[in-house]
């Protein structure tokens, strides 16, 4: 996203009235005429890349965030990039009549901080002149942004399907420590993300279990080596194999033949049996049962896939994997 910086501004300080442009200008000014102190650093980056990862810790850390100026300059060999502090410029007001009182992160004032980035063509090393001073705002993380790699987390997170209460769950529960602009996502910013990433394509829940279950017939055509043991989904009756599922609970039980294999070899040392939460938008948990493989590691040899975790659903899966596997007794 492009930031314009208003062509020419007038100074903040009490009684001056000398106009600038951009954040360089005014810092220049500021200096000469309002003995400002500020600090210009060089750092140097083997790429682009290598930057950004930087330019995100450093936002982060600072409670702000540098936004590239529309302006790119080419000089021969090389690609000059300007980001100012996302609090410059002014925010323009639109609205006629009755004026509404606006909550903008946009200070009426340029700030003095920037990073002008010069990309070498050839080798692609980036030098950076970084002004970390910044001038007029303060750092309230109410209207600091998401860093790019925080908005590719929650991308992430869209993509595995997992609805937006259950990604505020998450990123609040991953609160340690001090509160980071992160932990006060809100929908507004999913819904942003959903947008700009063009997520809102994707299939929704009505879906899955349609596709899910087109999946499951091209399975059946693997005969013995089919993964799927059983598949009972919301709103089927439980049928003869089952007892005590509900019509509305959904009973998916995996395990491919060598899993079954694993399990015969190895259920005899010990069964371990895993639950993991919150990994989907339905709220279906996933039920993993290990063995301890030759090398001492835990090998995954059967999943479970429900809306519940009890004894009556645990029991059911058990009794299937035992109609597979026969007797496992302890050496
Ligand atoms: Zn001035
Ligand atoms: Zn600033």
């Amino acid at each position: 996203m492009d930031i314009e910086v208003a062509r020419y501004s007038t100074c903040p300080e009490d009684g001056c009235s000398v106009t600038f442009q951009g954040p360089l200008q005014l810092r220049n000014h500021l200096a000469l005429k309002h003995a400002f102190v500020y600090n210009v650093e060089k750092k140097s980056f083997s790429s682009f890349q290598d930057f950004t990862v930087w330019k995100d810790t450093q936002e982060k850390e600072a409670v702000v965030s540098f936004v590239q100026h529309c302006g790119i300059k080419r000089p021969q060999d090389a690609t000059v990039t300007y980001f100012y502090c996302h609090r410059s410029g002014s925010s323009v007001s639109t609205s006629v009549g009755k004026r509404q009182a606006r909550t903008s992160s946009k200070v009426g004032v340029c700030c003095t901080a920037s990073m002008i980035v010069t990309v070498d063509n050839v080798s692609g090393v980036v030098a950076l002149e970084y002004c970390d001073t910044h001038y007029g705002h303060t750092h309230d993380l109410k209207f600091a942004r998401l860093t790019q790699s925080e908005k590719e987390m929650i991308a992430g997170m869209l993509t595995g399907k997992l609805s937006a209460d259950v990604i505020l769950d998450k990123i609040r529960d991953s609160l340690q420590g001090s509160v980071e602009r992160i932990h006060l996502l809100s929908k507004q910013d999913i819904a942003n993300i959903e947008r700009s990433f063009g997520l809102n394509r994707v299939q929704r829940n009505g879906d899955d279990a349609t596709s899910v279950k087109l999946m499951f017939k091209e399975l059946e055509s693997l005969g013995d080596a089919n993964p799927v043991v059983h598949c009972k989904f919301q709103g089927e009756d439980q049928g003869e194999l089952l007892n005590n599922i509900a019509i509305d609970d959904m009973f998916l039980v995996i395990q491919h033949p060598l899993q079954l294999e694993m399990m015969k070899e190895f259920g005899s040392r010990g069964i371990c049996v895993d639950a993991s939460h919150g990994t989907n938008g339905y709220n279906f948990q996933l039920i993993t049962v290990l063995v301890i493989d030759e090398y001492g590691e835990g090998f995954p040899c059967a999943w479970l896939i429900s809306n519940r975790e009890d004894s009556s659903v645990l029991t059911e899966f058990f009794k299937l994997l035992y109609s597979r596997t026969g007797d496992i007794t302890p050496p």
